[in-house]
């Protein structure tokens, strides 16, 4: 298969869309990104990373962060993470407090904010969000082969002044002893997590363990057990794109996250792993023109997992 005539097809064909969607702006700075971005990067076995367009441009990471510290958590503490978060689609909007309170500080999976919260919360030791988040960016660096993959501290800042939200997401939470560590420090590891900035093609590089049972397939290491990289799949397919999880099964059908950057991240199990950036989102949240070429390139190349 020549994924690079489709990516090429793929830019073509999206072009009259560039520039579709809103781009987020409950997050200053990430209103200032320019919507008629676009770009795209398929990772394969063999380690080789295809792109398109903008591809090797950083954008702001936000939700897909989550599909990495949810790997990580469930690889560090078990089943134990299914204690404080279930993994049922919501229904509702990614930063929703509505079903909290009726689920006693549960939230429903680890791919809306509060489940985010939590998952991040039991990445962090001792209340030290630092060390929790070197290991993430230890893990991306090392995956994504780039060492120079880092926090854009500027986003970080934003949302934290603008985070009234999410903080009372984590207060909540905390309401109901379902935090181990302190607020502020959850809340500060969460807000940078969401602000990392990855191209597509380091994104693509650094997801590839998930489409290969947990192994990144280049290096050999094991990040998560391939049980535990089934069921994140399965995470990511039910519940990957907030109350648009059912449009994006329906409409391509690979496990997949998105970001209010404007980035997708989609999982071919044992094909590859893909990442897409249009910053213009749909009510949701979900990249407008991103999902369109996800769509395209499900039809060129038969990958949906229900092809
Ligand atoms: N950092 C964003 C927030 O917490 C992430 C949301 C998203 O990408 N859907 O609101």
């Amino acid at each position: 298969m020549d994924l690079d005539r489709i990516l090429a097809e793929i830019v073509d064909e999206i072009a009259p869309h560039r520039g579709e969607g809103r781009v987020a702006t409950y997050i200053p700075a990430l209103a200032r990104v320019d919507p008629r971005k676009f770009g795209m990067a398929i990772a394969t076995r063999d380690g080789a990373v295809r792109g398109v367009g903008e591809a090797d441009e950083r954008f702001s990471v936000q939700s897909i962060s989550k599909v990495f510290t949810f790997a990580l958590a469930l690889e560090k503490v078990g089943a134990k993470l299914w204690e404080r978060v279930g993994r049922e689609p919501t229904g509702s909007a990614f930063n929703s407090i509505v079903q909290l309170e009726a689920e006693k500080g549960v939230p429903r999976n680890p791919l809306i904010n509060a489940g985010a919260i939590i998952v991040t919360d039991h990445l962090i030791e001792a209340n030290d969000a630092d060390a929790a988040i070197q290991w993430v960016l230890t893990v991306l660096r090392d995956h994504a082969e780039d060492q120079s993959i880092g926090i854009d501290e500027e986003v970080a800042a934003s949302e934290s002044e603008t985070g009234a939200r999410n903080r009372s997401l984590a207060w909540f939470l905390a309401s109901f002893g379902h935090l181990d560590n302190a607020v502020e420090t959850v809340l500060s590891a969460y807000f940078r997590h969401c602000a990392l900035a990855l191209s597509c093609r380091q994104l693509a590089r650094a997801a590839l363990f998930l489409a290969f049972d947990g192994e990144d397939p280049v290096t050999g290491e094991r990040i998560v057990a391939p049980q535990r990289c089934r069921r994140i799949n399965a995470v990511m397919m039910t519940c990957g794109h907030y109350d648009n999880s059912g449009e994006f099964a329906f409409r391509i059908g690979l496990p997949g996250k998105s970001g209010v950057g404007g980035g997708i991240l989609a999982i071919a199990p044992k094909k590859g792993a893909i990442a897409v950036w249009s910053p213009g989102l749909n009510d949701a949240g979900t990249s407008t023109v991103g999902a369109l070429a996800l769509e395209r390139l499900i039809e060129k190349t038969g990958w949906s997992a229900f092809a």
